[in-house]
């Protein structure tokens, strides 16, 4: 407990340093903040960031990829117009010439010459691959690269038949077709010629190499662009870089085309293949040249356009991903301490709460003193045990303060040491233990145990239960449990004092040894409840009958013994059982139930009886039994004598209950005979015992010792079997009858036993008669006459034995309807002499005949008590006159008539 002090008292001393301050425990740690949200927070605060950072690299590239495709279109506008205005410039030039071919021809047609008119004319000759003349009828009639000796028939081409099947004067532009000469690409100019009346007189045509019309482009470096012009018509009538392959392709289903048949101008994106291009994307910038029905086109590739776009993108990705590392790496790190800072944090207020919780649950109070001898801490435990009132010790309170308190309160009053300690207030905290008892009879243990830095911390614990359990158990040790009287164990400690006094010069005194009588059949008949009941009645009078400084005590059972001291002896101790015996009988009301009981004292005096307490009580109980053998309800002083009685006795039961175990109980069989023919109707089966040493020992000693030992069920089921098996062998119309002793009928399973022999040995059950005495039936009862009720349902013949010498009278046989009644011996023996025996054997045989039952006179020894009682009426006869007891029946024969007297001397045993 001394460990838990210091250890707690360093866990204050950290709260209170904790808390900064003094605490009181119990107070509630305002919550912390969550970690896990927290958390939350720092990983999306991460989460932004990279995200801001990503959303800046978007618009960065964003905007230059904007910028980009702003500058390209700016170009490919530029080149456009340029291409167009070119485009334009040339073709009003082919214009022109054709215009001018055409008047100076009809100016004079017979003599123009056209190989003149060129080198006069010098027109267009870096772009022009033949101009010519074809007349009405489609025939080349004339053309600059030389004289026309055979003219080509050109009827069926188009320059020539849009023209001659056109009512409109305008320039026709054809799409590329291939020489069928010269094998070389040409795109043809047209304009027709009208004749005198304006009757079409024929065309004439510029032919032109179409590259020539992007030369100037396919020269420049586009890089991966192009140029392109196009008809309206879809078809393609030059293009640069690449012309070949491209020239006359028909672009009709491009989004070019649709492009510019919806607008004058625009920006198309479209595979580059349709552009000459190859692969890839090319953004194309188109302007129409409606004049002509022409577009021009200017493609630019997008790769290339966005080339530096794409190299930012991937310098940005990459610095961006570094960038993000680094923001997850600091991140996790700064996140990472944080929670564990937090984690640390969480850890202290939990420990502070177990701490706070321990302190406000655990059974012991508890206070730390700091150096300032203020309350630095307190728990609730330790308020309610000290009892203080509420609010009078708040967060550093003074601990004299409280010292004062409990002082003016009484709260030491029971304990002179500590209040004169408080008194002179000169109360120091030390290391210490001690026990005070609270006004309210409270005791506490108060432990101190004092700290480094002069604190202090003081525990307080409740011992007022365990007080009250080591009293009790202490109690429980030196009583009884049932009456709380001493018990053997304390009352043999104050015989122990009293020798000891006594061998110290001290008077005599005297030791009583109390047994109640038959307190065992107030247990079985009334109940355990009822017989404690009645010993705790029984004890409170033994109290009452002694004086102040005897013991009384009760060891057990119905065992109590009384020690008495301190008066004149033997005189003393014979009033008191004197005393006790009267006190005790007198009647008790329990339950409404009147119960009385005896007791027979046993008394022995020191130092004349005994030396020692073991032999005082040894001395007392033998007195105790002797007075039992007087018959119950008295006392008796211990003689020397009786020690050996009781060996003598001891030594007896010991013998006797090794001849029942070892089955050497015999049994012998006394006929009850007929009074007219003289003939055995009956055997009684009587039970022998031969002691090895001592020879035939008579049933009148052994059967009570057998009663006494427990041994007696034994005995009965052992003759009551052997004496079945026997008459089971007899002529069927000869009875049995075998004695039960009282205790016996004390037994509940006695029916099933006897039941259960005779169907065992196969005897019937209408043979066998049962003798009890009336005693038995006065002791035992109800019960006792449901047994035999129960074993004459079946058959079994009940007989009351020994007639006349018990003291229930008549009742008895009015309450039971027995078969027989046996006289007693006594009255026979004094039929010749005593007239008062005469008229019992006379009056019960009346009642017999009256009642119906047999009536059997037992003890006849001389024939005249024979003829005597045959002429008062007996029928049934028994007696040594009639047979001795003997261990056959069968070699008997009809009795005779001599007088028993010789015979009976022979035959007595015992
Ligand atoms: P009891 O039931 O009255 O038995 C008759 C006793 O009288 C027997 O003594 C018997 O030997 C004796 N007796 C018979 N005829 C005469 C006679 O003409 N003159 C005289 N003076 N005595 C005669 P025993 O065998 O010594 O038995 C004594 C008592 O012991 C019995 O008295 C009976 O109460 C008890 N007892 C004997 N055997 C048993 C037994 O097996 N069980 C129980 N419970 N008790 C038994
Ligand atoms: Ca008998
Ligand atoms: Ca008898």
């Amino acid at each position: 407990m001394a460990d838990i002090a210091a250890r707690v008292g360093r866990r204050l001393r950290g709260l209170a340093k904790f808390m900064r301050g003094p605490v009181r425990i119990g107070r509630q740690v305002s919550a912390a903040p969550s970690r896990t949200r927290t958390l939350a927070l720092d990983l999306a605060l991460v989460g932004a960031t990279c995200a801001l950072l990503w959303a800046g690299i978007g618009l960065l590239l964003h905007q230059q990829r904007a910028y980009l495709l702003r500058e390209s279109v700016q170009d490919s506008d530029n080149l456009v117009r340029a291409f167009q205005e070119n485009t334009i410039r040339t073709l009003d030039a082919i214009d022109r010439t054709l215009l001018f071919l055409r008047s100076s021809y009809t100016a004079d047609p017979d003599h123009f010459d056209l190989a003149t008119w060129d080198r006069d004319a010098q027109v267009l000759d870096n772009i022009t691959l033949q101009i010519g003349l074809i007349d009405a009828n489609g025939l080349l009639r004339a053309s600059n690269l030389g004289p026309v000796r055979e003219p080509l028939d050109l009827s069926d081409r188009e320059h020539f038949r849009a023209q001659r099947e056109s009512a409109w004067d305008a320039l026709f532009i054809s799409k590329p077709v291939l020489g069928r000469g010269s094998g070389r690409w040409s795109v043809q100019f047209t304009r027709k010629i009208l004749g005198p009346g304006g009757a079409f007189a024929g065309v004439a045509v510029v032919s032109v190499d179409p590259f020539s019309l992007a030369r100037f482009y396919a020269s420049l470096d586009l890089g991966g662009g192009s140029v392109l012009l196009m008809g309206l018509d879809g078809i393609v009538r030059t293009a640069a870089p690449v012309g070949a392959g491209m020239l006359g392709r028909d672009l009709g289903a491009s989004p070019l085309l649709a492009a510019a048949r919806r607008a004058p101008r625009g920006l198309v994106e479209m595979p580059g293949e349709l552009m000459g291009a190859g692969d890839g994307t090319q953004i194309v910038s188109f302007r129409r040249l409606d004049r002509y029905g022409l577009v021009v086109a200017v493609g630019l590739d997008r790769a290339e356009v966005f080339a530096s776009y794409v190299r930012s993108r991937a310098e940005y990705g990459i610095g961006g991903g570094c960038l993000t590392l680094l923001i997850l790496l600091v991140g996790s790190s700064v996140i990472a301490r944080r929670q564990a800072l937090m984690r640390t944090q969480e850890r202290l207020v939990r420990s502070q709460e177990v701490l706070t919780d321990t302190l406000e649950n655990m059974s012991q109070g508890i206070f730390m003193v700091d150096a300032a001898r203020r309350i630095a801490v307190i728990n609730r435990r330790a308020i309610e045990l000290l009892g203080l009132p509420p609010g009078l010790i708040s967060a550093g309170a003074s601990f004299d303060d409280l010292l004062r308190w409990q002082l003016r309160n009484g709260e030491f009053d029971n304990d002179a040491a500590v209040r004169r300690l408080a008194e002179s207030g000169g109360i120091e905290l030390t290391d210490s233990v001690y026990e005070r008892t609270r006004p309210n009879g409270m005791t506490l243990e108060v432990r101190t145990r004092v700290l480094s830095s002069n604190r202090a911390v003081r525990t307080f614990t409740d011992l007022t239960e365990r007080k009250r359990a080591e009293a009790r158990i202490s109690y429980l040790a030196h009583h009884d449990a049932l009456t709380g009287l001493a018990n053997r164990a304390s009352f043999q400690d104050r015989l122990t004092h009293a020798v000891s006094v006594g061998r110290r010069g001290g008077t005599a005194f005297a030791v009583l040894c109390l047994d109640l009588d038959r307190f065992k059949q107030v247990n079985d008949t009334r109940g355990h409840d009822m017989g404690d009941q009645l010993l705790q009645a029984v004890a409170e009078r033994l109290r009452a009958s002694v004086r102040e400084g005897d013991a009384v005590a009760r060891f057990g059972g119905d065992e109590f013994a009384i020690l008495q001291t301190d008066v004149e002896q033997p005189e003393a101790a014979a009033a008191l059982a004197e005393r006790l015996v009267a006190h005790v009988a007198e009647p008790y009301a329990i339950d409404g139930i009147q119960v009385s009981i005896g007791v027979s004292v046993g008394i022995a005096l020191y130092p004349a009886d005994g030396l020692t307490a073991d032999h005082l009580l040894k001395s007392a109980d033998i007195a105790l039994y002797k007075a039992k053998e007087d018959g119950r309800g008295t006392s008796c002083f211990f003689e020397p004598a009786m020690d050996a009685a009781l060996q003598e006795r001891y030594a007896l039961e010991q013998d006797f209950r090794g001849a029942v175990t070892q089955d050497r109980i015999d049994v012998h069989f006394q006929p009850i005979c007929d009074a007219q023919s003289g003939r055995a109707v009956a055997y009684e089966a009587l039970a022998r015992w031969t002691h090895p040493d001592r020879g035939p020992i008579s049933p009148q000693v052994f059967v009570p010792v057998a009663e006494e030992a427990g041994l007696v069920g034994a005995l009965g089921r052992a003759v009551l079997r052997k004496a079945c098996r026997e008459a089971a062998g007899w002529p069927s119309d000869l009875g049995l009858t075998v004695n039960l002793s009282p205790v016996q009928l004390l037994d509940t399973h006695l029916a099933a036993q006897v039941l259960g022999i005779l169907d065992e040995t196969g005897l019937d059950p209408g043979r066998l008669g049962l003798e009890v005495t009336e005693g038995a039936l006065i002791r035992n009862g109800e019960e006792a006459l449901a047994t035999l009720r129960a074993l004459r349902r079946q058959g079994v013949r009940i007989y009351l034995d020994d007639f006349g010498t018990g003291h229930a009278g008549l009742s008895y046989l009015l309450r039971f309807p027995f078969d027989c009644i046996k006289i007693d011996r006594s009255f026979v023996g004094r039929l010749a002499t005593d007239r008062a025996a005469e008229a019992v054997i006379r009056a019960t045989l009346l009642l017999g005949e009256s009642l119906g039952i047999e009536v059997v006179a037992e003890g006849i020894e001389t024939g005249a008590q024979r003829a005597r009682l045959v002429e008062l009426g007996c029928r049934r006869l028994q007696g040594y006159l009639l047979g001795v007891p003997a261990r056959d029946v069968a070699e008997r024969g009809a009795p005779t008539d001599r007088d028993g007297g010789l015979e009976t001397a022979s035959s007595r045993h015992g």
